[in-house]
């Protein structure tokens, strides 16, 4: 069987099946891609009644085992969705978070293990670029099996954005979010393409001439979306749904996609040791191959100043001396 024709059995299960997790689990049902999917929660009750009410919508779907389990559930399944754990509260740094979160994975991360035998585990609790390294750390897997949910749903705000700017379908446009799933992301604008045509030659021939001002005003509508959901309506859970629902797909069906998950990356640009996303080819094996794009010197110096700072993060982190890292 050729590589690009191999195929998953289509378990994933889901550890937290809080907002995000739900969410997470209403999208995969939704779209067809797996054929098992177990939830599991420190409040059993919680994954239980999720599981129950997600069954409940299978005569509209394609078929799925869908339930409430535990962690031996965890053992074949093709991909691991970590997303437990508790979203910034009001006057919480993001450091008491990380230190709070972390917490939890490390009370976690050896239940996954004593029954894990294969499989891409998938991080989306924050700070994810933070927990994504101390997990690949902690359990020693191959870093290309523990991606982040990273700034894939970054990426897709920002084509969003620009879509609703140029007045464009989003799926014409591409461009790329790097770095830190956070406030350090880069915006990669000198490569952003709109069917092929750079973003500048584009803006040259739009009659709407609006410059560097628009961009400014994108790029704080990215950085600051997260927040300007959380301040609404408290949580954000529908964007990273979707977001780890593409990474899914792309796994299961071994899609061989270019997605900005993150990962423990040794290299890039002279970055080294630290978790941070940058477009990969994700696939049945998890990142098959990491993309060095061409960047600006500009952007360049600003995906470092953004790994230089999940680092920080990381070592503070560690400094607590709360996990075990290899
Ligand atoms: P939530 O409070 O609704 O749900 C968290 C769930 O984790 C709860 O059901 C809780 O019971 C469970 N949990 C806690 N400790 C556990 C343990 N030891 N074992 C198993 N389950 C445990 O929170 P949420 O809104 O679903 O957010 C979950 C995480 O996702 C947060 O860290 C949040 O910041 C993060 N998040 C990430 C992104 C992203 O883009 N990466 C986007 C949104 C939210």
């Amino acid at each position: 069987m050729s590589e690009m024709l191999k195929r998953s059995k289509g378990k994933i299960v889901i550890v937290g099946a809080g907002f995000v997790g739900a969410s997470t689990a209403f999208a995969i049902a939704s779209s067809g891609i797996a054929s098992e999917l177990i939830l599991v929660d420190v409040n059993m009750e919680k994954a239980y009644g999720e599981a129950m009410d997600l069954n409940h919508g299978l005569a509209f779907l394609s078929p799925c085992n869908i339930d409430a389990g535990d962690y031996p559930d965890v053992k074949d399944a093709d991909i691991i969705i970590i997303a437990a754990g508790s979203g910034r509260k009001p006057g919480e740094t993001r450091l008491d978070l990380a230190k709070k979160n972390a917490n939890i994975i490390k009370a976690i991360i050896p239940n996954i293990m004593q029954y894990y035998n294969g499989g891409v585990l998938l991080v989306i609790s924050n700070p994810v670029d933070v927990l994504t390294y101390i997990i690949q750390k902690m359990t020693g897997l191959p870093a290309s099996k523990v991606l982040g949910s990273g700034t894939v749903l970054d990426s897709a705000r920002f084509r969003y954005l620009m879509g609703q700017h140029c007045k464009v379908d989003i799926r014409n446009i591409h461009g790329y979010v790097i770095g830190e799933h956070g406030d350090s992301e880069v915006l990669v604008w000198s490569r952003v393409n709109l069917a092929g045509e750079k973003i500048d030659e584009y803006c040259n021939a739009c009659e709407k001439k609006c410059g560097g001002i628009e961009r400014d005003k994108i790029a704080k509508g990215v950085r600051e979306a997260g927040a300007e959901i959380i301040k609404r309506k408290g949580a954000t859970y529908y964007g990273v749904a979707l977001s780890v629902t593409r990474i899914c797909e792309a796994i299961l069906k071994n899609q061989r996609s270019i997605l900005t998950v993150g990962s423990v990356v040794d290299g890039p640009y002279g970055i080294k040791d630290t978790a941070l996303s940058l477009p990969s080819i994700v696939g049945i094996n998890g990142i098959e191959k990491i993309f060095e794009l061409n960047l600006l010197p500009e952007e360049e110096e600003d995906l470092r100043k953004s790994a230089a700072k999940i680092r920080e993060s990381i070592d503070s982190v560690l400094e607590d001396n709360m996990v075990d890292v290899k």
